[in-house]
């Protein structure tokens, strides 16, 4: 059974006392069995939120990486250092860090970085809504998925998959089910082709513009293996909701 999960991303949103109230709430509900359920604050408030997850289960992540270990790399964080504040899950290769300026080989530098400091990495591929009406969708999504080549089957379990269409991303227009799971089908089967066997077992989310009432049918999905979920992770009644679809799903 491939691993199923529910990622908040927060981006540049909260404040300490809002943070420590949602992760309250969140936290006051017992782990779903088979479920995996992560939140990424936005860097600053790294310290704030793993202390507020401790013994919960919930798993802290991270927005971004630098592509480079250390030195001068004014406002960056190294993987290294995420590592250090408790930091288990990174987002590589997210839409809105694509648009401002990040390069596939970035990308491929901080899914390195990343898996080198034994955390595990969620690349984020997906396509814009030009490449979208010229049918590129694949070709986008498996040049994207080009930055892992070459990655040794030890680290298999430690790499997620989200597809994110940009024009999804929020927008309020939410792919179909039918769309998502075309695409999550053939990247798993990319995968498989060029990396071998245990890659399948890894989890692809869907994400892009994800609600309590929009989830259901795209969960149920064959290769959809549950959601990174943007504006929907910071109210925890609908963050929650989606908790309980994703663990019922299928
Ligand atoms: C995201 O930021 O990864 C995302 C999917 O955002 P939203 O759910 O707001 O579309």
């Amino acid at each position: 059974m491939r691993q199923r999960w529910v990622i908040g991303n927060w981006k540049m949103h909260g404040r300490r006392q809002q943070n420590a109230q949602l992760i309250h709430e969140i936290i006051s509900v017992p782990l779903w069995p088979g479920l995996c359920v992560a939140v990424a604050p936005p860097a600053i408030y790294l310290q704030q939120v793993h202390e507020l997850l401790i013994g919960s289960g919930v798993v802290l992540a991270a927005q971004m990486v630098s592509e480079y270990e250390q030195g001068a790399h004014t406002g960056q964080c190294a993987a290294g250092m995420l590592a250090d504040m408790g930091v288990q899950l990174v987002l590589a290769g997210h839409s809105e860090c694509r648009h401002a300026g990040q390069t596939d080989a970035q990308v491929a530098l901080q899914v390195k970085r990343v898996l080198e400091q034994g955390m595990s990495v969620v690349l984020c591929v997906g396509e814009t809504l030009e490449q979208h009406e010229r049918g590129e969708t694949l070709d986008v999504v498996r040049k994207q998925l080009e930055v892992i080549a070459g990655l040794g089957a030890e680290v298999a379990n430690r790499l997620l998959l989200a597809y994110e269409p940009v024009w999804a991303i929020g927008t309020g227009r939410v792919a179909s089910p039918g769309h998502a799971q075309w695409v999550h089908q053939a990247l798993r089967s990319t995968l498989a082709k060029s990396l071998g066997e245990p890659w399948a077992m890894t989890p692809i989310l869907y994400g892009g513009s994800v609600k309590a009432d929009n989830a259901a049918e795209l969960l149920s999905q064959l290769d959809v293996d549950g959601v990174l979920v943007g504006g929907a992770s910071l109210k925890a009644s609908e963050f929650l909701s989606l908790c309980r679809l994703a663990a019922q799903a299928r």
